[in-house]
C-alpha cells in the first residue's frame, strides 16, 4: 500500500464562484495549505475569469492555480475560446483537459483532448487529462478498453519527454457529482492498469502521477490515497468548501510517504 511518489490534490471548482466568495476560499485554502506536509502539492482550477484573482490571492503560496478547459487551437478566429497562452498569462500551472462533462456536453473526442494536452504543454502547463468510463461501459466489463483507448490517444500525439510531464486523472463517470465514489480496491485497479500504459510510453513517464477523482470527501480520501497507484485527488464539489478541501489534503498528506 501506499507509495513513494509524492501527493497532489487539485481541486475542480466547475461552473461556481464569484468574486466575494472566492476571496475568502482562496485566501483560506491558502492559509491552511501552509500546515500541509512539503510532500503535498496543491492546486486549484477555476473558471477562466478569476484566474486574475487566483494569481493576485495564491501567488506566493503553496497553493498553484489552473483552468478547467483550454482551446485546442493555438490563437485566432475561433470566438469565445480561451488559449493555453492566455492561461499560462495569469501564471497557471495547471490546465484540465477531457473532463467527462467536456466529452459529454461538447462533443470533445479524445483527439481533441490529445490537441488541447499538446497546447498546454506548449505553454509551458502541466494537462491534467481526465479519463473515465460510464456506468454502462463499467457493467459490460469494458472499463479497461475505453480508458485505454482514451489515454492512448492522448500518449500517440506526445513525446516521452512530453508525456513524463503529464498528470492523468482517472474519473469514472458514474462517481462525478454522485456522491457514489468508486471504492478502493477498484480504483485501484484501474490505476494500476493506466500505470501499465504510462510504462509503455517509457521509463520516465511510469511515474507521472495519477488522480483520483469521483466524489471524494474527507471520509473516504484517507483510503484512497492509500492505494499504491493512487497519488492524489481530483476533487470537485468538496473543493468549493474550505474546511473539506483542505481535509482532503490533509488525507493526502498522511499518504504521502516522501517529503519532496
Ligand atoms: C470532478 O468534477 O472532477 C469531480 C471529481 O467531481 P466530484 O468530486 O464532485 O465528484
Amino acid at each position: 500500500m501506499s507509495n513513494q511518489r509524492s501527493k497532489l490534490v487539485v481541486g475542480n471548482w466547475k461552473m461556481h464562484g464569484r468574486l466575494a466568495a472566492n476571496a475568502a476560499l482562496l485566501q483560506g485554502v491558502a492559509r491552511g495549505a501552509q500546515a500541509l506536509p512539503r510532500g503535498v502539492g496543491v492546486g486549484v482550477c477555476v473558471p477562466h475569469p478569476y484566474l486574475a484573482q487566483a494569481l493576485a490571492l495564491l501567488g506566493g503560496s503553496r497553493v498553484a492555480w489552473g483552468a478547467q478547459d483550454v482551446s485546442a487551437h493555438e490563437q485566432g478566429a475561433f470566438t469565445g475560446e480561451v488559449a493555453a497562452g492566455m492561461i499560462a498569462d495569469f501564471e497557471a500551472a495547471y490546465a484540465i483537459v477531457g473532463h467527462s462533462e467536456r466529452r459529454a456536453y461538447h462533443g470533445e473526442s479524445s483527439g481533441v483532448v490529445a490537441a488541447k494536452a499538446q497546447r498546454v504543454l506548449a505553454a509551458g502547463l502541466t494537462p491534467i487529462v481526465c479519463v473515465g468510463e460510464t456506468l454502462e461501459e463499467r457493467e459490460s466489463g469494458a472499463t479497461e478498453r475505453v480508458v485505454g483507448a482514451q489515454l492512448d490517444v492522448v500518449l500517440a500525439v506526445l513525446s516521452v519527454d512530453e508525456a513524463a510531464r503529464i498528470v492523468v486523472a482517472y474519473e469514472p463517470v458514474w462517481a462525478i457529482g454522485t456522491g457514489k465514489s468508486a471504492s478502493s480496491e477498484q480504483a485501484q485497479q484501474v490505476h494500476a492498469f493506466l500505470r501499465t500504459r504510462l510504462a509503455a510510453k517509457g521509463a520516465q513517464v511510469v511515474n507521472v502521477p495519477l488522480l483520483y477523482g469521483g466524489s471524494v470527501k474527507p471520509e473516504n480520501a484517507a483510503e484512497l490515497f492509500r492505494q499504491a497507484d493512487i497519488d492524489g485527488g481530483l476533487i470537485g464539489g468538496a473543493s468549493l468548501k474550505e474546511g473539506d478541501f483542505l481535509a482532503i489534503c490533509a488525507a493526502a498528506g498522511a499518504g504521502a510517504d516522501v517529503v519532496s
